[in-house]
């Protein structure tokens, strides 16, 4: 299970949270800030190309990878 619906893994930790030790929250912790960056990649926060999907997170002029003018 645990992969498969990251959301849904950490709503559970969340359900029981206050029988979770010190060390099993900071896990939690570090797992919802690595949903959260694996899940940003498709949000608006990110520049995609069009042409060869390379993601930029700051918007470049033009596309490192195949130099496409990005808009
Ligand atoms: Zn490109």
């Amino acid at each position: 299970m645990e992969g498969h619906e990251p959301k849904g893994a950490i709503k559970n930790q969340i359900d029981k949270m206050e029988r979770l030790t010190e060390e099993d929250f900071d896990k939690l912790i570090i797992t919802m800030k690595r949903v959260r960056r694996s899940l940003r990649v498709d949000s608006m926060d990110v520049f995609k190309c069009s042409r060869c999907g390379s993601i930029y997170h700051t918007k470049p002029k033009f596309c490192g990878s195949c130099g496409l003018e990005l808009f």
